[in-house]
């Protein structure tokens, strides 16, 4: 241990040569990895770890609806372009995505036991479907890389005094050379991510852009109808507008009782934060024909007038593809519209509910058109930033060195996982990106120390 900077205030307060504050993904692997590291170097190196949560990894034991969707398959270079949509996250993120991949993350847990499934979108899981293996699996590399761990331990206040960092809880002071802040994001804050990290690093010199929604539900003015709610939309693009500005996302869509959730909202729900941020509202539309133009749509609507002359619009909409691939309308490969939104889709183009083909008149036929090519979703109302799976924003990436996590503002200061301002995408991004900030922090922080 060295603790030859100790001054007279600092002397009798416990001294580590790292110090991480936040035992989640990041901290966790940032503590085994220093030890590694140390190791390897041979020189002597006292890890302790500050959580404030009474055990560590409670995010992970949460993840996945329990199940823990750990990482994703591919090389590094397919996950960053897959999970990280932000091309400057992308490549902050690269030299810690290939110094500690998905295969080594796979290995570390592979050496405790733990085996993985994947699964056919590319999501990686636990086998045996439970999150606490993993969570248990990094406990015990914890007590393997001899880190003094203290639960129950929020820090409240980080100084610097001289060359070394004092870092008080509410009944204790350490002081360290090296520390390691991986407090996490905002979302979820009655799981410990209160935001603590942020101010903590603000006051530390740090830039902090505003945290705000990731992965998270987006809420309507209205809600939408009962009778739709838990009803579930294939494939299509969901669309956000506001002030002439407009984003997009393709996937499924979920109603819920309060707006939307699934995939496609989720996704989309950071950019549909920023426009409410920017214009105070956003409205929300669904394309259902998200592989087809308008005129190829329309198109086919004028074939199966002429085929079916007879028929009611409304039967044919029960039956009818979501965004069939083009040149095989009738097939059915993201499913079909369901029932109970066809007559949301004939009132919103004002169509009689017993029309048939042959007397739907061309403007008619227009607007029937236009409501497929854009479903109404009503208006935003709030993309609620606790509820998100991660939260956007945190520590201004342009202040961190990405090949070693290293602070450019405060020496022996490394940073890591959520608490830096990127945000990935749902698939097990999220987790490999913490996994692999920290791991490069926890050995760049022993070299350091
Ligand atoms: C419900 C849910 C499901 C998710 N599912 C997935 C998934 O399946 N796959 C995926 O890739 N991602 C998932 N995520 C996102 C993922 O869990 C996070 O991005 C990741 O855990 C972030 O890791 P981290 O170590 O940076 O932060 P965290 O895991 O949040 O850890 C930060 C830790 O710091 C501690 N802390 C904060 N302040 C202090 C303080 N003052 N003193 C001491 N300790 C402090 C906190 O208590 C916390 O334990 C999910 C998130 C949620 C909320």
């Amino acid at each position: 241990m060295s603790n030859n900077k100790t001054t007279a205030e600092t002397a009798g307060q416990p001294h580590s040569t790292i110090l991480i504050i936040g035992g989640g993904a990041a901290g966790i692997a940032a503590a085994i990895a220093a030890r590694r590291s140390a190791k390897a170097s041979g020189e002597p190196c006292s890890i302790t770890l500050l959580e404030r949560n009474a055990r560590p990894g409670t995010k992970i034991r949460i993840s996945g609806g329990g199940k823990c969707n750990v990482t994703h398959r591919g090389t590094p270079a397919e996950l960053l372009e897959q999970g990280f949509l932000r091309r400057n996250e992308a490549r902050f993120l690269r030299h810690a995505f290939y110094s500690f991949s998905n295969s080594d993350l796979l290995a570390l847990l592979g050496s405790r036991g733990v085996e993985t499934e994947e699964r056919p979108d590319g999501k990686v899981f636990p086998l045996s479907g439970d999150a606490a293996t993993v969570a248990r699996a990094f406990e015990e590399l914890l007590r393997e890389s001899r880190v003094e761990q203290h639960y129950s331990s929020r820090v409240r206040r980080v100084e610097r005094k001289g060359e070394l960092f004092v870092v008080t809880t509410a009944d204790k002071a350490f002081t360290a050379d090296c520390l390691i802040l991986a407090t996490g994001g905002v979302s979820w804050s009655r799981i410990g991510t209160s935001g603590d990290g942020l101010a903590i690093a603000r006051a530390l010199g740090h830039t902090i852009t505003k945290p705000s929604a990731a992965l998270a539900p987006l809420f309507t003015l209205n809600a939408p109808p009962a009778s739709l709610s838990g009803l579930a939309l294939r494939s299509i693009t969901l669309v956000a507008t506001a002030g002439g500005r407009s984003v997009e996302r393709r996937g499924d869509l979920l109603f819920t009782h309060r707006g939307f959730s699934g995939p496609a909202a989720l996704s989309l729900s950071r950019d549909v934060a920023e426009l409410m941020g920017e214009s105070g509202n956003c409205a929300l539309f669904a394309d259902l024909f998200a592989e087809q133009s308008s005129a190829e749509l329309e198109a086919e609507l004028l074939k199966q007038g002429r085929k079916s002359g007879a028929q009611m619009v409304r039967k044919f909409l029960q039956s009818c593809p979501i965004a069939p691939p083009n040149g095989s309308f009738g097939t059915a490969p993201h499913g079909t519209i369901p029932t109970a939104l066809v007559p949301f889709i004939m009132l919103h183009a004002g169509l009689e509910n017993d029309v048939t083909w042959s007397k739907l008149v061309r403007e008619k036929r227009h607007s029937l058109l236009s409501v497929l090519k854009r479903f109404p979703l009503g208006s935003v109302r709030e993309v609620p930033l606790d509820q998100g799976e991660i939260s956007a924003g945190g520590v201004s990436l342009g202040e961190v060195n990405p090949k070693t996590m290293s602070s450019r503002v405060v020496p022996h200061l490394f940073l890591c996982g959520e608490l830096l301002d990127y945000a990935g995408e749902i698939g097990g991004f999220n987790l490999q990106a913490a996994f692999s900030t920290g791991w490069i922090a926890g050995v760049n922080a022993a070299k350091a120390g």
